[in-house]
């Protein structure tokens, strides 16, 4: 069977004073029907814009898809007309951001905007709009919908705004919802109510999900697989079961330290020393963690780590798992 989203070497560019540089640099990954894949990365990693080129909303004029595909059940869209890319967002594939406030429109209802979603993508009545915009209020937990249905955004919390635009994005039953860090800006128990939501959704709807975020708890959470994306690359590659057990990647290793504990008195944070390298500034060669990893040797400076097989259901990209390198390297963790 045809994955429903195939990614294949994509390239996305941002045009910074008169230059192209690449932000996702031969990214490829499948999504199948009913999965929960995430992707997660410290932002500037290339997380949002991989995103927004599949949905071909990079900024006019300065972001562009420069090599590679996206296909939509078999079908290329990465260069379809806005007109035909129009028709399917909001139904086939549908989008989530952080902040729902800059994506709902404050001088609207929440009822008018679910509805004209469902207008601007099936032949029904304004009314039938209505009843449906009420009882997708109601399927994401949102009491008293058919009052709130009235309401305007700045009356409702951030859980419940994250609810309308969760509610907004499933109006018309999308195949793919593509949630952006859906969960970031709010707190730590509204937060596992909105994955919680997001599971239910996902089973209830046969639909599949790219959960993107900085957290890898939140992967733990819900998700089947799991891209570990940085500096514009995905790093490593595996089952989430796969990930946790047998982590590779040093850059992997270092975001489960990062993840906070919630079990401990006092919320535990580790910090990932450095910076993701700009866009700007990204090394020719080598291996763009370099600067960063705690197991770097002197070759990853002058050899591009490629993803590669490190066990089943499972890719890495770093030369201590190439073969035909790591040669005098210590291995950064028992076994490896
Ligand atoms: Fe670290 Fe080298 Fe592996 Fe890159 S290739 S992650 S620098 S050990
Ligand atoms: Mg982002």
């Amino acid at each position: 069977q045809t994955p429903l989203l195939q990614v294949e070497n994509l390239q996305t560019g941002f045009k910074i004073d008169g230059d192209f540089y690449n932000a996702v640099e031969g990214v490829s990954f499948e999504v199948n029907r009913k999965q929960i894949v995430g992707v997660v990365g410290e932002s500037g990693c290339g997380k949002s814009v991989m995103s927004l080129s599949i949905m071909q909303l990079l900024p006019t004029g300065i972001g562009k898809i420069r090599g590679g595909e996206v296909k939509f059940e078999g079908e290329n869209i990465s260069k379809l007309s806005d007109k035909k890319m129009n028709n399917i967002r909001g139904k086939d594939i549908s989008m989530i951001f952080q902040e729902p406030m800059t994506s709902l429109n404050p001088v609207f209802t929440i009822g008018y905007q679910i509805e004209e979603v469902i207008l601007n993508h099936e032949k029904i009545s304004k009314k039938e709009a209505r009843l449906r915009s009420v009882s997708l209020l109601k399927s994401v937990g949102i009491p008293r919908a058919d009052k709130i249905v009235d309401e305007y955004p700045h009356q409702l919390s951030g859980g419940m705004r994250q609810r309308v635009m969760i509610a907004m994005a499933i109006a018309c039953q999308p195949k793919l919802l593509i949630a952006d860090e859906p969960t970031t800006a709010l707190d730590v128990t509204v937060q596992a109510q909105i994955l919680d939501l997001l599971k239910g959704i996902q089973e209830a709807n046969d639909m599949a999900i790219i959960l993107i975020t900085h957290d890898l708890g939140v992967v733990a959470e819900i998700c089947d697989e799991v891209l570990v994306m940085y500096a514009g690359k995905i790093v490593e590659k595996a089952t989430v079961d796969e990930l946790f057990n047998n982590p590779k990647h040093p850059y992997t290793d270092l975001l489960m330290k990062a993840i906070p504990r919630m079990d401990e008195d006092v919320e535990v944070l580790a910090t990932i020393d450095g910076l993701v390298p700009s866009v700007m500034n990204m090394p020719e060669v080598g291996c763009r963690f370099a600067n960063r990893c705690p197991s770097a040797m002197a070759e990853c400076l002058t050899v591009t780590p490629e993803l590669g097989e490190v066990a089943s259901d499972h890719e890495a990209a770093c030369l201590l798992y190439d073969e035909s390198w790591p040669k005098d390297a210590k291995p950064h963790r028992e076994g490896a």
